[in-house]
């Protein structure tokens, strides 16, 4: 479980924007355009879209395109800006112009070859412990009453996922923040994430584990959480050759890099848990939040919630060691598969 305080005042804030956006796209003809799906299937190239924050990301060789609804800049490789018409939804479409489609078109074929790539490290985080039991509820196992506890549960999870991950990946530092019932500040979380020593053109990774819980007892379902936006921070050098006018644009989307490599992972991570346990855990979604590890941690992170304990039906599977396998293995092939394409494909925080 997490403590979203801020949750519900961000959604109201964020609904009053979606409609004032709206209504002033009502107010301006969208000029002739191609949906943005469209254009990534006509190119070849993947792409992303988080309706939620109206950021979209498009991939192709290595090369990334970052754009958002109603902004009229956009991102290439995360080195330099564009001018170009703000793309606008349309019903439930992120549409963009022929200028820029040209644009991209032109940008993908004759890109120089993007900087090689590597997560070189991946730290698994399995929520409480020790004194801190994290949620706590009660299943039916073979006729008797148990407690299932969250830091049990996804100290399993965690342990197990690591094993995977150093079986895959000898040569990566893959690591656990605790690898038995111990308590772990979050300050300590933090630390032991920084901590972590990085080669050049290497990324870490940063996956917590929890379990949720509720008052309301039906309440069931996984749901994968990734970075928000809300956590800030300076990339651009000042000394650049941008203009004054453009820098703070440029800067607050160059800011957003961890936020779109934690989409993606937590996408790849939802996609692969929803095919392993989505039969029997309903697949609640992405969700954003900061919270307070990855807010201090500077790498891109997801938090896998992985159902209720306060479910009995879903405190019966988290009792069950099979059970939790899938689990494992559901997050393990998410990560794999983001880990394998963005190796291959170089990913988004190589410098050169
Ligand atoms: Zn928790």
């Amino acid at each position: 479980m997490i403590v979203t305080s801020s949750t519900h005042k961000r959604f109201l804030l964020a609904a009053v924007l979606f409609f004032a956006v709206l209504s002033l796209y009502a107010q301006t003809a969208p000029k002739p355009g191609i949906p943005l799906t469209d254009l990534a299937k006509e190119l070849s190239a993947r792409v992303f879209w988080d309706p939620l924050s109206g950021m979209a990301v498009m991939e192709k060789n290595g090369h990334l395109v970052n754009l958002r609804a109603g902004d009229g800049l956009v991102l290439l490789d995360y080195r330099e800006a564009v001018a170009l018409d703000p793309p606008v939804i349309l019903d439930g479409a992120l549409i963009v112009s022929t200028a820029f489609k040209d644009h991209i078109e032109n940008f993908f074929s004759s890109a120089p070859a993007p900087v090689s790539y590597r997560v070189g490290a991946i730290l698994i985080d399995p929520g409480h412990g020790g004194k801190d039991p994290g949620a706590v509820g009660k299943a039916k196992v073979k006729g008797k009453t148990v407690q299932i506890r969250e830091k049990d549960v996804v100290l399993t999870v965690a342990k197990d996922l690591h094993e995977q991950l150093s079986r895959k990946w000898p040569d990566k530092n893959i690591r656990l923040t605790r690898s038995d019932d111990r308590y772990i500040s979050l300050e300590d979380r933090v630390e032991i994430a920084n901590s972590i020593k990085l080669r050049d053109h290497e990324a870490i990774l940063y996956v917590s584990i929890h379990a949720n819980a509720a008052f309301n007892k039906k309440s069931a379902g996984f749901e994968v959480w990734y970075l928000s936006p809300d956590y800030r921070r300076t990339v651009i050098d000042k000394s650049g050759g941008e203009s004054a006018e453009i820098l703070p644009i440029l800067n607050s989307m160059m800011e957003e890099e961890f936020t779109t490599e934690s989409i993606l992972i937590a996408k790849s991570i939802s996609d692969s848990l929803e095919q392993r346990i989505g039969k029997q855990s309903p697949n609640r979604g992405l969700k954003e939040e900061a919270w307070f590890v990855v807010r201090n941690a500077r790498m891109p992170s997801v938090l896998v919630e992985l159902g209720f304990v306060t479910n009995p039906g879903e405190a019966a599977l988290l009792s069950d060691p099979e059970y939790l396998k899938r689990c494992a293995a559901g997050i393990y092939t998410g990560l794999a598969n983001f880990i394998e394409h963005f190796e291959q494909s170089r990913g988004f925080t190589a410098t050169p």
